[in-house]
């Protein structure tokens, strides 16, 4: 089957930008992912555009594909990880070892030029590898913790060889056994004779060594004979500035790892403690209701609130009604996923005294004559 022109597989012109291109992949990629498009060619689609888009976004590969149109195309996909990662992440797809594990792992290697190393985590061989879990971590965070970022230490737990038997499970100096019961082989075999003419088999796990072949004389007793610990690896990472409440970062790759297999994801799942003054709102808005008296409402006055980052002042003219909403822009949190800042609304509530004197309460009689009992 000969290959279609990258260009016509996504659509494009040939003069097509870099912004372009990544539109047109995004919304193909979209339609034929496997996982929404269940009709028996999606899969081939996607391989199809993909392969289109990693020649084609990589200056490099393009004007080469120019010049000499399609060559072997075990190259394609080196080195255009991130060109898929960024695209990936932004559409929720998971990270591009999952998916391209699931699509070009499941067709297996050998075929259709991929057997050449399109990504380092399925070039072992054409199975699927063996993969980490995904692991959720769980962040609380302060609304000041949000206005900066935070950096957060997780440990990540892991399996690895105990060092002290290299991973064999006996002790140093001593090696493990080949089982006497089962020859190595962790089964043992029953064989019945049913009648003159045929016998059958049984297959059972060894009792011996359990079904691993070898039994240890004398365990290591680092690891008890497991050959692997358990380890806890530090990692430091970033909680970008601005992020909401319930939102779940995805690193990937820093989950879980298993040795000879890909590491799983960290998830960080957000939860913002609410604030004592502010209330937040949608885009890095946020709400703080001030209480003031009705007669600086009415003279108007010169204040100070508080902020996230500390104080601001704010005037508020002669005449404010209650209630009124003031905003100061470029006060709220960073607006996540997003440029620059949100606000801070300020929402104007009258305070009224408890209880009045005698002298107060003459003076406003007076006032309200002097209104005529007209406020409005
Ligand atoms: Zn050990
Ligand atoms: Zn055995």
């Amino acid at each position: 089957m000969s290959k279609r022109d990258y260009y016509e597989v996504l659509g494009v012109q040939k003069s097509v930008t870099n912004d372009e291109l990544k539109s047109a992949y995004r919304k193909l990629a979209l339609k034929y992912h496997p996982d929404r498009n269940k009709s028996p060619d999606a899969e081939e689609r996607f391989k199809e555009i993909s392969e289109a888009y990693a020649v084609l976004s990589d200056q490099e590969k393009r004007k080469r594909y120019d010049t000499y149109g399609h060559v072997g195309s075990e190259e394609v996909f080196r080195g255009s990880e991130d060109n898929f990662a960024e695209i990936f992440k932004d559409m929720g797809f998971g990270n591009v070892g999952d998916i391209f594990e699931q699509i070009f792992g499941r067709m297996g290697g050998g075929r259709s030029g991929f057997s050449g190393d399109p990504f380092s985590f399925n070039s072992r061989s054409s199975n699927r590898m063996r993969r980490g879990r995904d692991l959720l971590y769980d962040v609380t965070m302060t609304l000041e913790e949000v206005v900066k970022g935070k950096k957060e230490n997780v440990q990540i737990p892991t399996i690895e060889n105990c060092s002290t038997c290299s991973g064999t499970g006996a002790a140093p100096g001593t090696s493990p056994k080949i089982c006497p019961t089962c020859n190595g082989q962790g089964q043992t075999r029953r064989v019945y004779n049913q009648n003159q003419f045929s016998t059958f088999i049984s297959l059972d796990t060894c009792n011996t060594c359990h079904g691993e072949g070898r039994i240890l004389e004398k365990p290591c007793n680092v690891c008890h004979g497991n050959g692997k610990i358990r380890k806890s690896n530090d990692l430091k990472i970033d909680i970008p500035a601005g992020v909401e409440d319930g939102v779940t970062l995805r690193i990937s790759g820093k989950g879980e790892s298993v040795q000879g297999g890909v590491n799983g994801d960290l998830l960080v799942r957000i939860h913002v403690l609410p604030h004592q003054l502010f209330k937040v709102l949608e885009d890095g808005d946020l709400m703080y209701n001030y209480n003031i008296s009705f007669i600086d409402l009415i003279l108007g006055t010169e204040t100070k609130v508080p902020t996230i980052d500390g104080t601001e002042k704010l005037k508020i003219p002669q005449c404010t009604q209650a209630n009124a909403i003031f905003k100061l822009k470029g006060k709220g949190l960073p607006r996540y996923g997003k440029f620059g800042r949100g606000s801070q609304y300020v929402k104007v509530e009258v305070k009224l005294p408890d209880k009045i004197n005698d002298k107060q309460k003459n003076l406003l009689k007076d006032l309200s004559k002097e209104f005529k009992n007209k406020w409005f």
